[in-house]
């Protein structure tokens, strides 16, 4: 069924005859792309007719040819997936559609543009993941639906493939609330019984958790408010150790891929979600469709991002010529958007850095050399490190950090330790002098740069330097921050005609029963803003504040357990 094929026709027909045949009020296009590598005669004529060439057979990122086949077949799909819309707009023009756009987070092989967003009427699908795999897509669907609400949706059993084992009533809440958090629609997922029943247990305890969000329903809205942006890239959802694999033409239909290969730059995405949510820095996305709003945003984060354009570049380099910050990791910018690296890092005189070579590929630590950085690790001298460092020469940077190699090389995934005492680790060897991390001025703003991508480590302290390097670059207090246990989560959205911000405390621990906590918040108004009222909803009853200075207001929850919203309205003089 390639789409490339008469099956396109066929699909297109029949969306249109049901459309008209029966009142649909919407209609979701599940699991709209390629489930493996099509080199079917359409497929195979198409691309020699578009590209001139034969679809190269073998994975390789570095080869342009490979690059647009693989953008060949994203546009493809979108192309698809716009002639369904139409269809349905043909049959029924009131209708809502909309596709799944769950792989947002899934790699190439399905060939999903992120593009493919302006044929749905607003972003919406499924995902299983940690509750900061949640937090990510909303601010991805925010950025990218082109209408609001999105919608999100997970099952009500503990993953896919189990039919009956429920999550707990914590976690469906936790779940759900972070709808409210992000003014989003939420959908649980149940699989129908074989005897097409349901379970009517199910839909009370559901049900109950419903009951409590649904009144915070007519306060949603406004737009996702942050100080601080990451970077998403569509186009380097892949890994540069395909590189060589080839594509089995013998299997079609099956999954012709004999690698699962990982995608390290989305996983330095969530990893950087995860470092802003646990550091209670309220956080946005940016992809280069949306690129003309990176000047809302005070700090740029890219992370380990494996391909960039020109004109990517362009944007990013103008953004800190007028005084934004910039994080970037790893290999960001180094190669160009079909495959073909680049003599040195695109971002080079932004960051100040050049690069040398691959450098660190295995075990290595990061030794903070400033005594800022120091701090934030302390009592460790070092930070481990596994994900590999580039090795880079600072040109106009300054060294924060330095790369330590272990104390004995790695020779597959082993170490002879002829007389060190350890048996198990294998210890920092002596200080060396490339640089880890590094700071730079450049034009009005700042730019900092990592060797290896930090934010993909798995441990929190990593995610605390990469926090502490953040607050760093935003040059001042955040517009709302708060202090609260790590499992918590900040997020803003402003209504600005209103004159209100929402803020929202969620709690993401994945626990059986919810631990209250203690979270305090602290919101800097902007110049001529003074506060009117801070309600607590839904109930809309005052909740006590006070201001330490003018135009800075400070409130404590003392028991946030799962979801807290607050409203806070504000004036301006003129
Ligand atoms: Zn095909």
């Amino acid at each position: 069924c390639c789409p490339n094929s008469p099956y396109r026709d066929f699909a297109v027909a029949q969306t249109e005859e049901l459309c008209r045949a029966y009142p649909f009020n919407g209609i979701f296009f599940d699991m709209l792309f390629w489930p493996y590598v099509c080199y079917c005669d359409y497929c195979r004529a198409r691309f020699e007719r578009e590209a001139g060439a034969q679809p190269p057979e073998v994975v390789d990122w570095h080869n342009p040819t490979w690059m647009a086949f693989q953008r060949a077949r994203e546009r493809w799909m979108k192309e698809f997936a716009g002639e369904l819309t139409a269809a349905v707009r043909r049959a029924r023009p009131s209708m809502t559609v909309t596709h799944q756009m769950s792989p947002v987070l899934h790699g190439w092989v399905l060939g999903m543009p992120y593009s493919l967003a302006e044929h749905c009427d607003y972003c919406s699908g499924d995902f299983y993941g940690p509750a900061i795999q949640q937090s990510l897509v909303c601010k991805i669907y925010e950025a990218i639906s082109t209408r609001k609400p999105f919608e999100f949706h997970t099952s009500r059993c503990v993953h896919l493939w189990d039919h009956v084992t429920m999550k707990s009533a914590a976690r469906l809440e936790t779940q759900a609330s972070l709808a409210p958090a992000h003014g989003s629609a939420f959908m649980f997922i149940d699989a129908i019984d074989p005897e097409g029943t349901l379970n009517r247990g199910v839909y009370e305890r559901i049900g109950r958790v419903f009951a409590k969000l649904a009144p915070y329903e007519p306060y949603l809205g406004g737009s996702l408010t942050a100080d601080v942006a990451i970077y998403v890239s569509p186009e380097s959802r892949f890994d540069f150790r395909e590189n060589g694999v080839p594509v089995n033409r013998q299997a079609p239909g099956a999954s012709n891929m004999s690698l699962a290969a990982s995608m390290p730059h989305l996983n330095a995405v969530m990893g950087a979600a995860k470092a802003l949510q646990e550091a209670h820095l309220p956080f946005a996305v940016v992809t280069p469709a949306n690129l003309a709003a990176l000047h809302r945003y005070r700090v740029l984060l890219l992370p380990d991002v494996l391909v960039m354009s020109d004109a990517e570049i362009a944007a990013i380099r103008a953004f800190v010529a007028q005084g934004g910050a910039l994080y970037a990791s790893g290999r960001t910018s180094l190669v160009a958007e079909n495959g073909v690296p680049r003599a040195d890092f695109g971002l080079a005189e932004v960051l100040g850095v050049s690069y040398q070579g691959t450098g660190a590929t295995g075990l290595s630590f990061i030794t903070p050399r400033e005594p800022a950085l120091a701090s934030v690790v302390e009592p460790q001298d070092h930070l481990i490190h596994h994900g590999g460092q580039l090795q880079v020469v600072a040109t106009t940077a300054e060294v924060l950090a330095t790369v330590t190699l272990p104390y004995y090389p790695e020779t597959g995934g082993t170490v002879l330790r002829p007389s060190f005492a350890s048996i198990h680790s294998n210890p920092p060897g002596p200080t060396g002098s490339a640089p880890a991390v590094c700071l730079a001025r450049w034009g009005q703003g700042l730019a900092c740069y990592a060797a290896g991508a930090i934010e993909a480590e798995e441990h929190a302290i990593s995610r605390d330097l990469v926090a502490a390097l953040v607050r760093r670059l935003q040059g001042g207090p955040a517009r709302v921050e708060a202090e609260a246990p790590r499992f918590v989560e900040l997020t803003v959205f402003a209504k600005e005609a209103e004159q209100r911000l929402n803020i929202s405390l969620v709690s993401l621990r994945d626990a059986e029963e919810p631990l209250p906590c203690r979270a305090a918040v602290r919101v800097r108004l902007r110049r001529g803003e003074r506060p009117v009222a801070l309600r607590a909803l839904p109930s809309g009853e005052a909740h006590p504040y006070d201001e330490p200075a003018p135009g800075v207001l400070h409130f404590v929850v003392p028991d946030l357990e799962t979801l807290r919203l607050f409203e806070l309205e504000y004036e301006v003089n003129r």
